[in-house]
């Protein structure tokens, strides 16, 4: 029978990216959403650090599954130098809340934060961590950088959030103009996942 993780978000977006990457990283196991749980009841994100975020999550989740299955959450972010590190943990609500235009109204502020700021002190790095609980109650903890700077005005149209934004000089573009396989071949995201993926196979044996 094939391993079966639940992953704490309800983002459909996020679950089917998550589930490539299983795929890609030739990993089978059963994927589900917390979603999936009757009554489950995200818990408030109030930690101070991306790890602590991602473990109130996954121990939240890890109350409610059935037993035998995995549990995993992410918390990410980005950490501008110039801004003592700020928005880290509130960078998906650091214009005010959640909402349908909230990637924009984030973006603005940042630009708007960091106006005057000399190009060498615009150093900014995305933040992935990704808690894992496995079946016999192990906790590991998975985390990876992106490197960057913020860019003065907005450039491409894939990603999300703060892609626009996020200058790699090494490349002279934005991350938001990387395809997603390039973007997950370098990102945060991407790296904290080939971790976990590392520690997943070792464990089922799937090599
Ligand atoms: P989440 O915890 O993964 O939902 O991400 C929190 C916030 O961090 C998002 O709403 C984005 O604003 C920002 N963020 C995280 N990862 C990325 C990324 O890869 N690109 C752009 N923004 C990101």
């Amino acid at each position: 029978m094939k391993p079966v993780i639940y992953i704490a978000s309800s983002n459909a977006h996020k679950i089917a990216e998550f589930s490539q990457m299983f795929l890609n990283a030739g990993l089978d196991f059963e994927i589900r959403s917390c979603s999936e749980i009757p009554d489950w009841k995200s818990p408030p994100e109030n930690g101070n650090t991306f790890c602590e975020n991602a473990f109130i999550k996954a121990e939240a989740l890890f109350q409610k599954v059935p037993p035998g299955a995995y549990v995993m959450a992410d918390d990410s972010g980005i950490s501008v130098d110039a801004l003592g590190g700020a928005p880290g943990v509130m960078s998906a609500r650091y214009a005010g809340e959640n909402g349908p235009d909230a990637d924009a109204k984030n973006n603005e502020k940042l630009l708007r934060e960091l106006e005057g700021v000399p190009d060498h002190k615009r150093s900014a790095r995305f933040i992935c961590s990704i808690a894992l609980i496995t079946p016999e109650g192990e906790r590991k903890n998975f985390e990876a950088k992106f490197e960057g700077q913020i860019n003065r005005k907005a450039a491409g149209l894939r990603g999300f959030g703060y892609d626009p934004l996020f200058y790699l000089p090494e490349r002279g573009m934005t991350s938001a103009e990387l395809s997603a396989e390039e973007k997950n071949s370098i990102s945060h995201r991407g790296k904290a996942f080939a971790m976990l993926a590392e520690f997943l196979k070792q464990k089922n044996n799937q090599h």
